[in-house]
């Protein structure tokens, strides 16, 4: 991953005080101006009269470091603070939290920066050994709107199909699918179900479930180049919006063919002989 330092050097917004990193902070910089990407942010909390600043920031280009992780940036600072914040942070949450801020300007590409921030924050709970559960919007801490398209459906459905708590969810889920690579699923042999795209046999295998076969949704979607969506919160699948009733085998979510053809736009045949599913786009001409 590559990260261009350019350091503060405004003692406003960089104290120099030392500080122990507890949690992973996520913001977003409200700006939609063309032009206002990474280092224009990092510009703007250079300025001297600046008293704000977070230890990155991210856009469709590039990852920008502002602060060492070990000093202390103003990302988080309020008034007062919600009660889980000041049990599981401190009561003065900029002490002991790493801020990222994802930029939106309006000329930048949103998929590139959120995935480039899926791995700065990624790389960030691996070299501390912490679980997304150190992950915090700004609104958990203090209750602003911030980022906004993770707290406000209005603003998530501006960049997504998603409620803004299933993009924070998914955002979650995105980070920890890189702590953590998908097992492969393991179906007992006997319930094994062969599963065919188009005549192409897949690698991954689905079972039988009270006579219903069951395909693991991330390994058929990915195969259609669509990317499933996992809340963590609510512990549902979607799949280009469809909600599905999935259950999960060693960490693996399964959904019903059907439904998940469905979803995924496709026919869906049984050869009971070989026991294969066979999902095919579009009509079947004989
Ligand atoms: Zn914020």
């Amino acid at each position: 991953m590559q990260i261009t330092d350019m350091l503060l050097t405004n003692r406003n917004a960089r104290p120099g005080t030392r500080i122990t990193p507890r949690g992973l902070v996520i913001h977003w910089t409200a700006n939609e101006g063309k032009g206002a990407n990474a280092v224009a942010n990092r510009n703007y909390f250079n300025k001297p009269t600046t008293e704000a600043s977070a230890h990155y920031i991210v856009d469709d280009k590039q990852i920008v470091r502002c602060l060492p992780e070990t000093e202390m940036g103003y990302h988080v600072g309020a008034k007062s603070y919600k009660p889980e914040a000041l049990k599981l942070l401190s009561s003065y949450p900029n002490n002991c939290t790493i801020g990222i801020e994802m930029c939106v300007n309006s000329d930048g590409d949103f998929k590139s920066m959120y995935q480039r921030t899926v791995e700065l924050a990624a790389d960030i709970l691996k070299r501390y050994g912490w679980g997304v559960d150190r992950l915090w919007r700004h609104f958990d801490i203090t209750g602003k709107n911030c980022p906004a398209y993770f707290v406000s459906d209005e603003f998530a459905r501006r960049f997504t199909c998603l409620t803004a708590a299933q993009a924070w969810g998914k955002f979650k889920a995105d980070v920890q699918n890189l702590l953590t690579p998908n097992p492969q699923p393991t179906p007992k042999p006997v319930d094994k179900v062969s599963i065919e795209i188009n005549g192409v046999h897949l690698k991954a295998d689905g079972y039988l479930k009270d006579g219903v076969s069951m395909l693991p949704v991330r390994a058929v979607s990915e195969a259609l180049g669509v990317e499933p969506v996992y809340d963590a919160a609510t512990k549902q699948v979607t799949v280009n919006c469809h909600d599905l009733t999935e259950s999960i085998e060693s960490g693996v979510s399964y959904a019903p063919a059907r439904e998940l053809a469905e979803a995924l736009g496709l026919q869906v045949e049984w050869d009971g002989t070989t026991k294969t599913v066979k999902l095919s786009k579009g009509c079947v001409c004989n």
